[in-house]
């Protein structure tokens, strides 16, 4: 539950709370040198330019459908939630409305 007064969930930490645009509207992906070779297709290298999360995958190189799920690199320190405190899409709304209330941005 949100605490009303600081929009904040008291079990998620500081590190978690720096998080809130990639769990509130999802991460920003952009594309990097690929350092790795697919078996299939070509890859997709893509991170994150707000939390540094990377993605990886592999491409059709003629018709650009993924031909392998994604597989998630996490930067040192990034953290999951625990499965039974997960915070809903709601309250990481309200959170991230309440950090750009208090930083304009
Ligand atoms: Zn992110």
């Amino acid at each position: 539950m949100v605490d009303v007064e600081t929009r904040r969930l008291p079990y998620v930490d500081d590190a978690l709370q720096e998080r809130l645009r990639c769990d509130s509207l999802g991460h920003a992906w952009d594309l990097i040198s690929d350092d790795w070779t697919p078996s299939v297709g070509v890859a997709e290298t893509c991170r994150c330019v707000s939390c540094f999360k990377e993605r990886r995958g592999a491409v059709d190189p003629f018709t650009g459908v993924r031909l392998t799920k994604p597989r998630y690199k996490n930067p040192p320190g990034y953290r999951k939630y625990d499965k039974t405190q997960m915070p809903s899409r709601s309250e990481f709304r309200l959170m991230l409305l309440n950090l750009k209330n208090k930083t304009g941005k």
